[in-house]
């Protein structure tokens, strides 16, 4: 059926789409961990974790509890070492938030008394928060007036406008900051900017939008919400080839510390150049993705050549504890089980 047209414009109209929002939130509210507590910690903690992970799967493997039972304040991340908290944030992958988490702790520790800043301009001041970040903290920790922007409102915001314009472009993005600040309820900042964030994660989905039923559909100038919002061509994947070694000695595997951008501090199986291989055959291929790599690794059974420039070995008997890339951890696994290691 098609979306009916709307008679009124959300902004010029915004007490009455406010109301008509906040109406449809008191009885479809979702019951979220991180909506029963207003403490700054535990909820910078949230939002950097559902950056790049879905709620669906947070709330699965009750990460947010899991990751604040282990550091339930700022003074114990501050004072963990590196290899705990790449550990504690493994599976969820995008290891730099774990690492600016405990930047920004230090930084509220040494620079603010321990005390978070409440206002969304100095939030932005700290490591790896940005404007949605800080508007997050300032509106749901403190309840100050702070617009927000994630994937999920600047759909909502696109399709209420029917904006045209790409909506992760300059132009498009002061478009749709400008209208969240319009259209936010100063007075309830925190209720409204969780309704309009819960409204795109819920009826105004990607693919199928819930225009009969929206509780805003009178607002909304778009007649094809489908196509909207417009967004610039995505990046491409890269394609990476990867030949590792797989060694055991004296029941131990063998591993190396990873050193380039995509693995530091994380432990990984040693690698060489498809040349230095080109003797052995392959036990096993995996296909795996990572951030925006597809990597295809081709694995040998038998003990790496020599040591490379600053590399260092180690013989590992004890897998659970240390940060090890989620595939990886999956191939060796399944490795020594099949080897019967
Ligand atoms: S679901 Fe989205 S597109 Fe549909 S009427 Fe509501 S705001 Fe507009």
């Amino acid at each position: 059926m098609e979306k009916p047209l709307a008679r009124n414009h959300p902004v010029e109209n915004k007490r009455a789409f406010r109301k008509a929002l906040l109406k449809w939130f008191q009885t479809n509210a979702k019951s979220y961990p991180w909506r029963k507590t207003s403490d700054p910690w535990s909820i910078l903690v949230s939002e950097i974790m559902l950056q790049q992970t879905t709620v669906a799967s947070v709330l699965a493997n009750r990460r947010f509890e899991k990751f604040l039972k282990q550091f339930p304040d700022i003074e114990t991340i501050a004072t963990a070492p590196e290899e705990t908290i790449l550990r504690a944030w493994e599976g969820l992958g995008y290891y730099n938030r774990v690492r600016n988490l405990q930047k920004t702790a230090r930084a509220v520790l040494h620079d603010f008394e321990g005390q978070f800043p409440s206002d969304a301009e100095t939030l932005q001041t700290l490591p790896g928060i940005g404007r949605y970040t800080a508007g997050a903290v300032s509106s749901f920790a403190f309840n100050h007036p702070a617009p927000i922007v994630d994937g999920n409102i600047a759909r909502v915001i696109s399709r209420l406008l029917n904006c045209q314009k790409e909506v992760d472009s300059t132009a498009g993005q002061k478009i749709i900051w400008q209208t969240a600040a319009e259209l936010l309820d100063a007075s309830k900042p925190r209720l409204f900017n969780s309704a309009l964030m819960e409204l795109g994660q819920t009826l105004c989905s990607p693919k199928s939008p819930g225009c009969l039923i929206c509780p805003v559909r009178d607002y909304c100038q778009t007649r094809s919400p489908e196509s909207l919002p417009v967004k610039k061509p995505r990046k491409k994947f890269v394609q990476v080839d990867e030949h590792a070694f797989f060694w055991i000695e004296k029941n131990k595997l063998l591993l190396s510390k990873g050193q380039d951008s995509r693995r530091q501090g994380f432990w990984k199986l040693p690698l060489r150049s498809p040349e230095q291989c080109a003797h052995l055959e392959p036990i096993s291929q995996h296909r795996y993705t990572i951030t925006h790599h597809k990597v295809t690794l081709y694995l040998y059974h038998a003990k790496p050549p020599r040591l490379l420039g600053g590399e260092k070995y180690h013989l590992i008997s004890r897998l659970p504890d240390l940060p090890i890339a989620t595939p990886v951890r999956k191939i060796l696994a399944a490795k020594t089980i099949e080897l019967g290691l």
